[in-house]
């Protein structure tokens, strides 16, 4: 005995065909194949298109279907009173629009720039409904098409050919909810800071209390000559921790000499500090390292302190405070 099985499936006349896409492209592309089957199936032969490429004519074809079976379903008032000549609703959100029909049947933005200059598409965009998934298409297809464009942009490139009420919101979800995005644009997590140090927080005489760093290298030009010589230079900065006020000062190079005639110039203008704290540079820790051996030769106090505030304790140069100190 010959079995035969039986398939039935069963179409809601109300389903939207664009739910079953995630991609607007795709979405056109195979809408258009459907369209170029129905039309070869009335078609003769000699009029049938066995093209392996679509056209830009079906595509289009293709997008105006789509946008017609849109607005019938969430503009469908609208839709029947400008078929039948009459004035869209004052309640519908649609009014302030002034809505028009072109002449495939789809709505489209009134407006009063059709002597601007600009494509029909910029004088009267095409009115989608937000709440709909071609909407999220087209506006995901934006996105993706101009590099994963970020809500302004967006917002930019839907105007050009679309209207949408309320669309800045799907715009921010499309670009928020984008997994590329996402990991472009994460923020990297910040550390807390520790305490300050009380140098940076008490009240004191303008660089009484210093931090030290060095900027650079600079470029210098040595002479006046037709051919100078370029040199390499540093800028050492002397901040003061309670006011913030900044004192620069050249140096030619990172040796200790150097710093030591800068930190003399420094001192010479701006008092002796009370207390200098820097980071464990090398210059730095050359300074009190000869200034310790060579203490006696000082003509000033100024290398006093410095020993005196490493000798005290290494705290003083504890690169854990260094960055609160600037
Ligand atoms: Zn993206």
């Amino acid at each position: 005995m010959k079995s035969t099985a039986l398939t039935i499936e069963i179409h809601q006349p109300n389903e939207d065909i664009t739910s079953r896409f995630s991609s607007f492209s795709r979405l056109i592309r195979v809408v258009s194949w459907m369209y170029r089957f129905i039309n070869n199936a009335k078609s003769k032969l000699p009029d049938r298109v066995f093209s392996s490429q679509l056209s830009v004519q079906e595509l289009q074809v293709s997008e105006t279907v789509l946008f017609k079976l849109h607005q019938q379903h969430f503009m469908s008032k609208e839709l029947a009173a400008l078929k039948t000549k009459m004035a869209v609703s004052v309640s519908s959100p649609l009014h302030s629009l002034h809505p028009i029909l072109d002449c495939h049947g789809v709505l489209h933005v009134g407006g009063r720039l059709s002597q601007s200059g600009l494509s029909y598409s910029q004088c009267h965009p095409v009115i989608l409904h937000k709440k709909a998934h071609l909407s999220k298409l087209i506006v995901h297809h934006l996105h993706i098409d101009h590099f994963h464009a970020g809500p302004t942009l967006l917002m930019g490139l839907l105007a050009q050919c679309y209207y949408m009420i309320g669309a800045r919101r799907l715009v921010r979800n499309i670009s928020r909810n984008c997994v590329i995005c996402q990991k472009t644009y994460a923020r990297t997590s910040s550390q807390i800071m520790g305490e300050l140090p009380s140098a940076r927080i008490m009240p004191a005489p303008s660089f009484s209390k210093t931090g030290e760093d060095f900027a650079g290298p600079v470029t210098l030009k040595r002479g006046h000559t037709r051919k100078p010589s370029y040199v390499k230079a540093y800028i050492s900065l002397f901040i003061c921790l309670a006011t913030k006020a900044v004192h620069l000062e050249l140096v030619s190079s990172l040796s200790t000499a150097d710093f030591l005639a800068a930190f003399r110039r420094f001192v010479a203008r701006r008092g002796c500090p009370v207390e200098v704290l820097s980071d464990n540079g090398t210059h730095f820790v050359g300074a009190v390292v000869f200034a310790n051996y060579q203490l006696n030769l000082m003509d000033f106090d100024g290398f006093t302190y410095i020993v005196m505030s490493v000798e005290r304790g290494h705290d003083k140069w504890n690169a854990q405070q260094y960055p609160n100190i600037n």
